[in-house]
Formats: C-alpha cells, sequence, structure tokens
C-alpha cells in the first residue's frame, strides 16, 4: 500500500483511463477524488473503489469552464486534504482536415486539454511546493510528439501539455515535486470507439476493419490498456519515480523510437 494517506485528484475520472488511474492509486491506498462532468459515472467510479475497501469521494466539474478547474482543486483540498497528486487527464479527441476546423472546435479542445491541464496545475502547485513534495502527471498522448493527419487542433493541443509539462518540471526541479507527462498511442477506451465511428461515419468502412486500421497504426497491432497507462502513473507518483521529472513517457508498443 504505498500511497496510504496519500490524496490524489484523477480528472476525467469517469470512465476510460482515468477511472483505471482512480482505481489503480486507490488500490495502492490513496484517497481519491474522482471528477469529471457525468455525475453517474463519476460516481459509479467512486462507489466501486468504496465497495472494493478503498476511499474515494466523486466531484462534479466541468473542466471546459475556466473557473472550475480550480473551484474542483480548492474543493477537493478542503474535502480530502492537501493533494499529493494531481492527475490531469480529461481530455477530448476530434479529427478533421486544417482546412476544416472551426475557431470554436479549436478553442473547445484547447480549453479542456491545455487551459484546464494548466489552471489546475496552477491552482495545485504552490501547496506542493511548500510542502516539499507533491506529483503532476498529464496524460497527454503520442500526439504531442508527432502530428498525423486531420488531428491538427488534437495533437497541437498535447504538444502544448508536454511543453508546458517541461517547463513546470523545470520550475520545480529543486522543491520536491515532479511534473511528467505520459504519451499514449491507441488505448481501448470510448475515445477510441469513437474514433472508430468517425471513420466508419467518413468513409463507410465496417467498424471491425475501422478498428483493425486504428489497431494496425501500432507494431504490435493491439490497443494499449488503461491499466498499462495507471501503471505507468502509478510509478511517477511513487517514491521510486521521484527522479522521473520532466518527461514524456512514451507506451505505443515501440512505433516512436526517438
Ligand atoms: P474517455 O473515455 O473519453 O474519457 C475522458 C474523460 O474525460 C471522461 O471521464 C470525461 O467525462 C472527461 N471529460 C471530458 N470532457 C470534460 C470536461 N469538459 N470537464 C471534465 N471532464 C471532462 O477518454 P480516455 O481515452 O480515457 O482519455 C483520457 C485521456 O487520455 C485524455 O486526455 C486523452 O486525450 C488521453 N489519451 C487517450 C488515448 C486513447 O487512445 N484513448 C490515447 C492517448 C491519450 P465527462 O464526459 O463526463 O466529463
Amino acid at each position: 500500500m504505498k500511497f496510504t494517506g496519500r490524496v490524489a485528484l484523477v480528472t476525467g475520472g469517469g470512465r476510460g483511463i482515468g477511472a483505471e488511474i482512480a482505481r489503480s492509486l486507490a488500490r495502492e491506498g490513496a484517497v481519491v477524488a474522482v471528477s469529471a462532468r457525468t455525475p453517474s459515472e463519476v460516481e459509479a467510479v467512486a462507489d466501486e473503489i468504496v465497495k472494493s475497501g478503498g476511499q474515494a469521494r466523486p466531484f462534479i466539474a466541468d473542466l471546459s469552464q475556466a473557473d472550475q478547474g480550480p473551484a474542483l482543486v480548492a474543493r477537493v483540498a478542503s474535502t480530502l486534504g492537501p493533494l499529493d497528486f494531481l492527475i490531469n487527464n480529461a481530455g477530448i479527441a476530434s479529427s478533421a482536415p486544417v482546412a476544416k476546423i472551426s475557431l470554436e472546435e479549436w478553442n473547445r479542445i484547447f480549453a479542456v486539454n491545455v487551459t484546464a491541464t494548466f489552471l489546475c496545475t496552477q491552482a495545485a502547485l504552490p501547496a506542493m511546493v511548500q510542502r516539499g513534495s507533491g506529483r503532476i502527471v498529464n496524460i497527454a498522448s503520442v500526439a504531442a510528439r508527432v502530428g498525423a493527419r486531420y488531428i491538427a487542433a488534437y495533437a497541437a493541443s498535447k504538444h502544448a501539455v508536454l511543453g508546458f509539462t517541461r517547463c513546470v518540471a523545470a520550475e520545480v526541479a529543486a522543491s520536491g515535486v515532479t511534473a511528467n507527462a505520459v504519451c499514449p498511442g491507441f488505448v481501448d477506451t470510448e475515445m477510441v470507439a469513437q474514433s472508430v465511428s468517425r471513420i466508419v461515419a467518413k468513409t463507410g468502412m465496417p467498424s471491425d476493419q475501422a478498428l483493425e486500421t486504428i489497431k494496425n497504426q501500432s507494431p504490435q497491432k493491439r490497443l494499449l490498456t488503461s491499466t498499462e497507462v495507471a501503471a505507468m502513473v502509478s510509478l511517477l507518483c511513487s517514491e521510486e519515480g521521484r527522479g522521473i521529472n520532466g518527461q514524456a513517457l512514451v507506451l505505443d508498443g515501440g512505433g516512436l523510437l526517438a
């Protein structure tokens, strides 16, 4: 139980990668604030953790609204205690050629993926630095490291998350706090299910073939699991992970080799 007594906030904790991160931190003894917009999902994850002997509380927040991130961090700290781990996982994706991305869509992606990560980190960091310990883990993507067709808004947002992570890491390096980004390839979640639906809608391809196309982008010809991402987050939050700072930990089966 390496995280006993630690307080963690997982944004986007209602399903997918965030839910698995919440479960895995709680299994190691952390008290977990599970947050997202959909009450039924965050409540289900928090209930499941509590029923299996862990500690978790649901917190509803819409991080597309700039004031809600800092308010969430404050609410979690006042309810559960000072934050040890902030996992900026909430994220959204869309796809379109550059010529067809509206400013509204660009801003929608940036508000959740980038601005909320900035604002939650800014709200959590001073107390961590003051206490001389803390972990910021930003769930970026391999799209933080490479570009590809039709994902300009998403990839630009994840590149921004990585740049932000590196700067935070530099600022806190001497304080006992670390900031890192986890950069997965395709993970078996609702987000990929939506990508499959978009491919089907745009190309008329059958959905199993669309899914194969996505799997084939990995040299391992498979989707990652949320458990694999959560294991990396656990490492970053652990004492053994304290030397890892400002890194982009790529988890993609060996697709990106630089
Ligand atoms: P997901 O299943 O769609 O879950 C996303 C989570 O974020 C949900 O809990 C969602 O809950 C929450 N969220 C979305 N908009 C929000 C908002 N405005 N305010 C608060 N919470 C919000 O996606 P996932 O695959 O688990 O993705 C998690 C993270 O991993 C994202 O940052 C994503 O970019 C990244 N990632 C995913 C993949 C992949 O292949 N799946 C690969 C690389 C990186 P509500 O909708 O209820 O708010």
